[in-house]
């Protein structure tokens, strides 16, 4: 399988190249040149196989040139084997036809652990196949960081450096990136905010020159392989409630639409999918696309959904791409013309989106009003993006008799003042792998807000 830019000018890579890059060098974002489809029997046929198993089944068209399935068979068996539950993303329900599909049992507590438990032995994989050393470089404002660092703190081949905004980023989050130690594992604190630490990040990617040849790795979900992992719980929470004999809604928290739009390939490779509903914070420029077909950007608002506070959604160029008849040099046009001023798509192409997908944005006052609600009515304790997707899937509903899937993406103990704030008197409790938390110690360095002061830090950590 070759992978494409979605911009149509960077050449086409294999799954090993495009694991190993950032972005494409048009600008664009890699997408599969075409997706491997299955048959309802095939799906049926799924049903009651492991997490590994089915991940296995869901993914390997995608590296079948760079893997053999015994490879990558052990690969996925590795990193699934830390989850805390058997079920690895087990889905629980919390009211008639309604569901939340728990994807915060990886050694993080966020889904992003889905994906980048996979990404970091794939790297490893390769490079030591290639006797190669690369350099990661990401900047986060909350759940990526621990989640890359986590991946990859057992790779030899792999120097792992993650900014975060000094002081700006809650305690859990901090201590669950800071608290992982190994000589290749880098947690820099910037004394900026996060943006600042994201336009060093882009700065450094722009001019490598700082690096003396060592090859840089994008984490972050513009990196295909993160979006490929997350196709894999759709079919998973599908077969769990009846699919392919019926079809499936899911609702989905959204910053970046990378975990909404693995959903939306699920359904192009066969899952029976009858509704997507996006879910977002204030940040809402993706909803406000799906209703009245306007994509501007506004300022960011912080909320108490941090993970979800984006100004520009990146993946959304992915979904573009399909919309304009994947053609890139039309894809390429349009995205000039997004950067610089307000843009509406063609009538039929938006209408054609709509056909999927829904939208929904929810403030902090309504995202605490459902995390209360939710408690009342289950006793579970949802943490605030989880609140907002499930407040989205019952303002959005469009068929009673579809059953709809929530995606947890994050368990309510990182978030621990939200939950206290919206009136639950009882205390989100970290799980036993993460009690000790607070009495492990942590190792950072804090950085002043200069791009050079940056880079001579990675290249002094380098030569070491
Ligand atoms: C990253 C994240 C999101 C947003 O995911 P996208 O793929 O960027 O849409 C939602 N919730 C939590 C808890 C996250 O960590």
């Amino acid at each position: 399988m070759k992978y494409v830019s979605t911009r149509g000018k960077a050449p086409a890579l294999n799954f090993e190249e495009v694991l190993l890059t950032g972005l494409a060098s048009d600008g664009g974002l890699y997408v599969p040149e075409f997706l491997p489809h299955f048959t309802p029997e095939e799906i049926a046929s799924w049903a009651g196989l492991s997490y590994p198993e089915l991940a296995v089944k869901v993914m390997y068209p995608f590296v079948e040139d760079s893997l053999s399935i015994e490879e990558f068979s052990a690969i996925v068996n590795d990193a699934y084997s830390e989850f805390a539950h058997s079920a690895v993303a087990p889905l629980k329900q919390i009211s008639a036809n309604e569901w939340v599909m728990e994807l915060f049992h990886g050694p993080t507590l966020a889904f992003k652990d889905y994906a980048l438990q996979l990404l970091g032995r794939l790297v490893d994989h390769f490079l030591e196949k290639r006797g190669q050393k690369v350099a990661i470089l990401g900047a986060t404002s909350g759940d990526t960081g621990s989640a890359a660092i986590e991946g990859c703190r057992h790779s030899k081949h792999v120097d792992i450096f993650i900014l975060h905004p000094h002081g700006r980023v809650s305690e859990v989050q901090r201590r669950q990136m800071t608290t992982i130690t190994g000589d290749n594992v880098h947690n820099l604190a910037v004394e900026g905010n996060f943006d600042d630490c994201q336009r060093m990040v882009k700065a450094s990617f722009g001019d490598q020159a700082f690096l003396d040849g060592r090859p840089l790795v994008a984490v972050n979900s513009i990196n295909w392989a993160r979006i490929m992992a997350q196709i894999v719980y759709y079919f998973h929470a599908g077969l769990s409630v009846g699919a392919p004999h019926r079809s499936v809604a899911f609702s989905v928290p959204t910053g970046n639409f990378g975990d909404i739009f693995a959903g939306y390939l699920a359904r192009n490779m066969g899952l029976p999918v009858s509704q997507l509903v996006i879910a977002t914070n204030r940040n809402d420029v993706l909803h406000r696309f799906m209703s009245n077909n306007q994509y501007n950007l506004q300022p960011l608002q912080h909320t108490l959904s941090p993970s979800m506070d984006i100004v520009v959604s990146s993946n959304f160029e992915r979904l573009l791409f399909d919309l304009h008849g994947r053609n890139g040099s039309l894809l390429a046009e349009l995205m000039e013309k997004m950067n610089k001023e307000d843009v509406a798509i063609e009538e039929y192409r938006w209408r054609h989106a709509r056909e999927l997908f829904d939208s929904y944005a929810v403030d902090d006052e309504s995202t605490l009003a459902s995390i209360d609600q939710i408690y009342a009515e289950t006793e579970e304790i949802v943490d605030p993006h989880t609140a907002i997707g499930v407040k989205a899937a019952r303002a959005c509903r469009r068929d009673k008799k579809a059953p709809m899937v929530i995606l947890a993406t994050a368990h309510a103990a990182k978030f621990p003042e939200a939950v206290a704030k919206a009136g639950v008197e009882e205390e989100p409790k970290l799980p036993a792998h993460m009690a000790d938390l607070f009495e492990r110690e942590e190792r950072f360095t804090v950085l002043p807000n200069d791009l050079q002061a940056i880079q001579r830090f990675v290249q002094d950590q380098l030569k070491k």
